[in-house]
């Protein structure tokens, strides 16, 4: 880990990786007969959590990105959310796979934006879920870890675009 003050270790990167193993077993188990499935990664923060759970899926996959912005540079949700990318889910079996469900604002707005586009199904996979700040319902199909809500950074996770190189997941002190 980054010799960094104010940083405490809170997922390792062997927690995540046997837990990544599990979620993918449940996923390609799901979509078995339904191919291929459809990733549908939300940058910036998913970024290395999709990388390591495409590669432990079993059943075959296409990948696509959107990237959606609610935080800015700063903490707490600023209550707008921009999606940018273009992607076509017509007809698809979606999975969007996001790093932290937080108040559950940026998902509602990407599952209502993707909805429009008459998918076949959208099924929500989320690395990290903060059920104690929900603001707006989400129940995600797949959850890698539940946590406090706490501010964490960390494997594709920022504190104002910094730690996302890190290994695993570790609480920012503020
Ligand atoms: P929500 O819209 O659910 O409130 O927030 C979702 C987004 O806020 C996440 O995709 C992430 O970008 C950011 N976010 C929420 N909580 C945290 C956190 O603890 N750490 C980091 N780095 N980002 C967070
Ligand atoms: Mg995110
Ligand atoms: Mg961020």
């Amino acid at each position: 880990m980054k010799d960094s003050p104010g940083l405490t270790p809170l997922i390792t990167t062997t927690q995540i990786r046997k837990r990544i193993a599990v979620l993918a077993g449940q996923i390609s188990h799901d979509f078995d007969s339904r191919e291929p499935l459809m990733i549908v990664s939300i940058l910036k923060g998913s970024f290395m959590f999709t990388a390591d759970l495409v590669r432990a899926l079993s059943i075959p996959c296409t990948i696509d990105f959107l990237q959606a912005s609610s935080y800015g540079t700063r903490r707490s949700s600023s209550g707008t959310v921009a999606i940018t990318g273009s992607i076509t889910v017509k007809g698809r079996h979606v999975l969007l796979v996001e790093d932290i469900i937080d108040t559950g604002l940026t998902i509602n707005r990407i599952v209502d934006h993707l909805r429009l586009q008459q998918p076949s199904s959208i099924r929500i996979c989320t690395l990290l879920d903060k059920p104690a700040a929900r603001r707006f319902p989400c129940t995600p199909d797949y959850t890698g870890f539940r946590i406090d809500n706490i501010f964490v950074a960390g494997y594709g996770l920022d504190d104002r675009e910094r730690y996302r190189e890190l290994p695993c997941i570790v609480a920012v002190e503020r």
